[in-house]
């Protein structure tokens, strides 16, 4: 068989701010890609309703925009094999539930979550990992029948093999060997009919026609039930390649509460989508040193599916910093420079809004800096005496921060409403007066007591930034306390 163009995909879950995890996959993906003369595309996976939200599909795309990487079908762009998003694709999926169940390749299953809830726990209390006991794997053609007929809700699960291992290659892992029991027998269909992730994406892989699965190593253990889905369906299945994850300088994953992970605060604080990309780029490809700085076709050249990288994916900000202040020193003309300051400025329309809520403050024109420069600063500069001015106690300051910084992450919308609601209940929470628990905020997100609204500038600095001020006014506050003081 003659190979088939490469066809590769990012097939992100608009359930969270995008994370920079996401356009790692995807950056591999883009240069696999461009390096075979394969297509990308882009596939939204929001078989999740539950977390899945418009708003984040939106950031998603927007998020895959600013990073510079294009591709060939999509949501927003179409294509020969969609639709791209698999909320449209609901109806698809069901013909091939009802082929495996024909063949016996699948079961329905009736259990209750409160009898798997039991399971599980009874399960765990013998130190077994939890697994679906099988019980509905015994029912009668007969019983199943009745139950569906008396409008019992079922599930439709995997059988999978009682004995031996499954056995793959996968093109970064190698040869990789997982027992069957240790396989879980997968829901495909829940109980409102929407497919589970394992099978809309085998299903879509095999559907969009596409070669090499590339994504993070937290999916490897998923492969045997991918490459059983592949067997039933009796479909030639894709290469696998797990990428390993990115971690921060102390080998832990990547994440938010160790560095920022949403692309927006990248964006936010300046740094340029080309260095972002020359970073994360050079986790894939082995690089003398003094050649790190490279633009995206320069990346596409170097990089080589079969000698990629050995070195761990570490998420080193003084890195990125030094790329980012390479690119924006050295690969910038002084006219380009200027247009993508202003450029900055104006996300999402930061400045001219900041100067709206200026002018009912402000005496001279020259206090702009100081009332609205936070809206566009890295950093604040908090310490101690930033906060030493406060009604509050330390404690107090520092239960207010907490109880905010954990609250805010229940938001799924982020605006001016939302936000002044959470900071509502967190005030009933902690009862205290709405005008008791703002003053801390006012410091930790602007780094002055004396400032813009605050629900609108939070609204404005985006929910990853206010996280990360609100992470160091945490630390700073905690010292006080500490302290004694
Ligand atoms: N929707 C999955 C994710 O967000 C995709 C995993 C895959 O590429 O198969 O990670």
């Amino acid at each position: 068989m003659i190979n088939p163009t490469p066809r590769v995909r990012i097939a992100p879950s608009p359930t969270g701010e995008p994370h920079v995890g996401t356009v790692y996959i995807a950056l591999f993906n883009y240069l696999f890609a461009k390096k075979m003369g394969g297509e990308f595309i882009l596939r939204i996976e929001d078989t999740d309703a539950t977390r899945s939200t418009p708003e984040f599909e939106e950031k998603v795309l927007d998020a895959l925009k600013w990073t510079g990487l294009t591709w060939s079908e999509g949501p927003d762009v179409g294509g020969p094999y969609g639709p791209y998003r698999q909320s449209d694709r609901k109806d698809m999926y069901q013909p091939y539930a009802q082929e495996l169940l024909n063949k016996g390749h699948a079961f329905r299953c009736f259990c209750t979550p409160e009898r798997l809830e039991q399971m599980r726990e009874a399960q765990r209390a013998g130190g077994k990992p939890p697994k679906y006991d099988g019980l509905c794997l015994h029912l009668k053609a007969e019983e199943v029948t009745a139950k569906m007929a008396a409008g019992e809700t079922s599930v439709v699960r995997m059988k999978i093999p009682t004995e031996g291992s499954c056995d793959f290659t996968d093109g970064v892992y190698g040869e990789v060997s997982i027992p069957w029991d240790s396989v879980d027998m997968q829901v495909l269909i829940k109980g409102d009919g929407m497919p589970t992730y394992h099978m809309a994406n085998v299903i879509d892989d095999h559907l969009m026609k596409i070669t090499h699965v590339a994504r993070g190593e937290e999916w490897l253990a998923s492969v045997p039930k991918h490459i059983l889905l592949y067997r039933y369906f009796e479909w030639d299945q894709p290469v696998f390649m797990h990428l390993s994850l990115m971690r921060n300088a102390d080998k832990s994953k990547l994440s938010k509460r160790k560095n920022p992970t949403s692309i927006s605060y990248y964006s936010a604080l300046g740094y340029l989508p080309e260095a972002l990309m020359n970073f994360l780029g050079l986790f894939f490809i082995q690089i003398a040193e003094g050649e790190e700085l490279l633009t995206m076709d320069e990346l596409a050249n170097q990089f080589d599916p079969d000698n990629l990288s050995k070195a761990g994916a570490i998420f080193d900000i003084q890195k990125l910093d030094w790329l980012n202040g390479r690119w924006l020193r050295e690969k910038l003309t002084p006219e380009e420079f200027i247009a993508r300051s202003l450029e900055w400025a104006m996300e999402n329309l930061r400045l001219t809004e900041g100067l709206k809520l200026s002018q009912s403050r402000i005496s001279k024109l020259g206090e702009l800096p100081q009332l609205a420069g936070f809206l566009l600063s890295g950093d604040v500069g908090l310490t101690p005496a930033s906060f030493a001015g406060l009604k509050t106690s330390p404690a107090e300051t520092l239960e207010i921060i907490n109880t905010v910084q954990a609250d805010l992450e229940k938001i799924l919308e982020w605006n001016v409403e939302t936000i002044d609601q959470e900071l509502r209940s967190v005030a009933d929470k902690l009862g205290k007066k709405l005008r008791v628990v703002t003053p801390p905020l006012f410091v930790a997100v602007s780094g002055s007591a004396r400032s813009l609204p605050l629900f609108d500038s939070m609204a404005l600095l985006g929910r990853s930034v206010v996280r990360q001020r609100l992470k160091v006014a945490a630390t700073v506050v905690a010292s006080m306390v500490g302290d004694g003081n």
